[in-house]
């Protein structure tokens, strides 16, 4: 028998030795925040922690990013009959999201890119070091089956759409989404279950929420094309461009009704061009949405509504209208081994009460969504930040409880993990039935989409 409980004090202790090398990478990512697919000196900085621990560094997965794996040698005695095979070896993966969000009003955003981590991320990134020293620098990850692999993933935050447009045209990416391209570029294939921790909105507590599921959407761009004129003198020679958006949005709303409750379908339109010049008929009107919703069949349903609406406003008004529709990220679904491990470890680290509420359902999206759609993931929200997330008045409030006391909580989950052969085949077999990268690529490349109405001179 393994003696689980000497291992994970051994982890514990040796993020303890380590905590002033966690904390200042939390500070210094921190000061330094950066947008995603340009994490660069985010990237150094854990790539350089990696190297410390002794482990090999591959950066630039994806743009950027980094990953190390420790403890590969995948054979232990009492497993001998589960891990025979080197292909076989079992392997956790650790994520860590390297970007930050654009709020220029934060107190410690960028001055000249309005850039801040108002999402907690260098959390994650502390997380994902004090982890690894945990398991490496205490040597617990060779006295365990499987390995471990670390990964520090670009571009969560779906913003900056420009800039990656402009990846994307260059062939440098093809998804907006770090881990979804990460998950294109063959970085999951061989891995088993995935977890990464997530600062919680508002919640100064010492708790964590690992029990929940979430959205996923699609994205989109609807362009109007209408007719100058001039908007006192000739009204009647022009196309409204904006009169055919508003159009389009309120038949957006008239549909509202007819989302399944269950399925906590969101859409939210913006316009982002109303038109040039108040005396000039609008010819050329820009909005953006997203379509959330609980399964991926919803939101293909919903989105399909909201296409047919979006066009409708041109064809009341006579113009074209052109609808893009760009991969959004997948449902999050977390899975019970993986919760129930990081439960117990967390009431262990922090405290009896520190594991907060029943299972639920969160109507915002990340791309660990997508994650959790090909291997069993865990995604839990962890306290010790005060303000609401994205907000100016977000950030730590509980250095120990933000960036010390999750890592002690992840890497006991992976020791218990990878310790006991129950837990990895009962996860082997949720796996089973994920989604194939295959079948996931489909799901995503379907959402690419372009939709055209012309109505004008019809
Ligand atoms: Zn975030």
């Amino acid at each position: 028998m393994t003696d689980t409980a000497a291992l994970k004090r051994r982890v514990r202790e040796a993020i303890d030795d380590n905590d002033e090398a966690i904390l200042s990478l939390a500070a210094s990512v921190h000061s330094e925040p950066e947008l995603g697919y340009k994490e660069t000196e985010t990237t150094r900085k854990v790539a350089a922690e990696f190297r410390e621990l002794g482990l090999d560094v591959e950066t630039e997965l994806a743009v950027t990013g980094a990953r190390a794996r420790a403890g590969s040698d995948g054979s232990s005695d009492e497993d001998a009959g589960a891990a025979d095979e080197a292909d076989d070896e079992f392997v956790f993966a650790l994520l860590g999201e390297l970007d930050a969000l654009v709020n220029p009003g934060h107190p410690a955003a960028d001055p000249e890119t309005g850039a801040c981590h108002a999402c907690g991320h260098e959390a994650q990134l502390a997380n994902l070091v004090g982890a690894a020293y945990g398991l490496v620098a205490s040597g617990v990850v060779d006295d365990l089956p499987g390995a471990v692999e670390f990964i520090a993933v670009p571009a969560e935050e779906y913003l900056d759409l420009e800039y990656r447009r402009g990846l994307l045209d260059d062939g440098e990416i093809e998804f907006f989404g770090g881990k979804q391209e990460l998950i294109r570029r063959g970085y999951f294939e061989d891995v088993d279950c995935a977890a990464m921790i997530h600062a919680a909105s508002e919640t100064p507590e010492r708790e964590v929420t690992s029990d929940f599921s979430s959205n996923g959407f699609v994205g989109k761009t609807v362009q109007y094309d209408g007719r100058e004129s001039h908007a006192g003198g000739a009204p009647e020679e022009g196309v409204n461009a904006l009169n055919a958006a508003m159009a389009g949005m309120n038949a957006v709303n008239a549909n509202r009704e007819t989302f399944p409750d269950e399925e906590h379908v969101r859409v939210h339109p913006i316009v982002t061009k109303g038109g040039d010049g108040v005396n000039v008929v609008p010819a050329d009107v820009r909005m953006e949405s997203y379509v959330r919703a609980k399964s991926v069949d919803a939101i293909e349903d919903a989105n399909e509504t909201t296409n047919r609406a979006l066009e409708s406003g041109a064809m009341a008004v006579g113009s074209n209208v052109t609808i893009e529709d760009f991969p959004g990220y997948l449902p999050l679904r977390t899975d019970e081994t993986l919760v129930a491990a990081f439960d117990a470890n967390a009431r262990e680290v922090i405290g009896e009460d520190a594991v907060h509420g029943e299972h639920q359902h969160v109507t915002g999206s990340t791309d660990m969504g997508d994650v959790s759609q090909i291997v069993p993931a865990v995604h839990p929200w962890t306290g010790g930040f005060e303000g609401a997330a994205h907000s100016t008045e977000f950030g730590a409030a509980d250095e120990e409880m933000a960036y010390l006391l999750p890592a002690k909580v992840t890497a006991s989950m992976v020791v218990d993990v990878l310790a006991d052969p129950e837990k990895r085949a009962a996860i082997r077999e949720a796996k089973a039935g994920k989604r194939s990268t295959e079948s996931y690529l489909e799901i995503v490349r379907e959402m690419r989409n372009t939709r055209e109405g012309n109505y004008m001179d019809a």
